[in-house]
């Protein structure tokens, strides 16, 4: 199985942040360790052009963080420190969900060890999120005539706003997002279907939530390709979100969103999104069983 990775374009950040930087390198080192995939099958993303970045945001929002002239407002909203590095990384993020995405339409599954950057809106860029990936990569799709009907479940702990922002009015593509009620965004962007989890919840009735939410978005989708966003940040140890989920839940979810889509005989591109445990190995042992999953239903494993 081929995955993509961005996990060597680095970026400066003040010493003890949050944003799980090293991560992406650990999770290149343990899918190979692994023997989810071989390190020729771990792909360096391509940088996507400035071109298509302006498709899809707005061209004077991408023009400012190209030009690093986003305002105070805008970079503390970002959370992240605005730097060259930091606005090539995310174009990598972006091409390495284009180049899973493409593989999922042609052999049903693809995946990004990166990505799911959902905050990122037309006009924003929040959150840690510089450019939406997934948004990208399903316009990229559709301008290549490759694809019409989406769906996107985002199962990252916070909630899909800038997801909903570029697509809540698509009639073609369904977003379903489930995340903690509690958790930021606090001023939401609807999404189709947005299911909030009271703070706590564990395991079971989260997995009852999602096959009940997968059970509403899935004939209304009718998609050929879906965006699975695995978010590691439900996990009970995360530092940010407030749900209950141990590593063996964060694995069923992952079996019950794959197999869902796929029975239904849809592509599925596969993003990580957030993921914040005090000990980032922690983060890494569920981003890698994601791909062990996945590597799974392609037969590789
Ligand atoms: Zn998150």
């Amino acid at each position: 199985m081929l995955v993509w990775t961005h996990d060597r374009w680095r970026f400066p950040l003040p010493e003890r942040h949050r944003f799980p930087l090293d991560k992406y390198a650990l999770l290149r080192e343990r899918v190979v360790a692994d023997g989810t995939v071989t390190a020729e099958e771990v792909r360096e993303a391509d940088a996507v052009p400035w071109e298509w970045l302006e498709s899809v945001h707005e061209p004077a929002l991408v023009r400012r963080i190209r030009a690093g002239s986003l305002s105070l407002r805008e970079e503390r909203g970002l959370g992240l420190p605005w730097s060259e590095a930091l606005v090539e990384r995310g174009r990598r993020s972006v091409g390495g969900t284009v180049a899973a995405a493409t593989l999922a339409l042609e052999v049903g599954l693809g995946m990004n060890l990166g990505g799911g950057t959902h905050h990122a809106g037309r006009a924003f860029a929040r959150g840690y999120c510089l450019f939406n990936d997934v948004v990208l990569a399903l316009w990229r799709l559709r301008t290549e005539g490759r694809v019409r009907r989406a769906l996107v479940v985002d199962c990252d702990v916070h909630q899909g706003d800038g997801t909903a922002d570029l697509l809540g009015s698509d009639p073609e593509c369904f977003t379903l997002s489930l995340h903690g009620a509690r958790n930021y965004p606090f001023q939401r962007i609807a999404s189709d279907l947005d299911v909030d989890i009271p703070s706590g919840t564990g395991d079971d009735r989260y997995l009852t939530a999602l096959a009940d939410a997968l059970d509403h978005a899935l004939p209304r989708a009718r998609a050929e390709l879906a965006f699975y966003l695995a978010g590691a940040d439900p996990w009970e140890g995360d530092r940010l979100g407030r749900l209950n989920l141990t590593k063996t839940g964060l694995r069923a979810r992952d079996e019950l969103v794959l197999d869902r889509l796929l029975d239904e005989g849809i592509a599925v591109c596969v993003v990580l999104a957030g993921g914040y445990a005090e000990d980032i190995r922690d983060t890494v042992d569920i981003n890698a069983a994601t791909a062990a999953e996945v590597a799974r239903r392609t037969g590789a494993l």
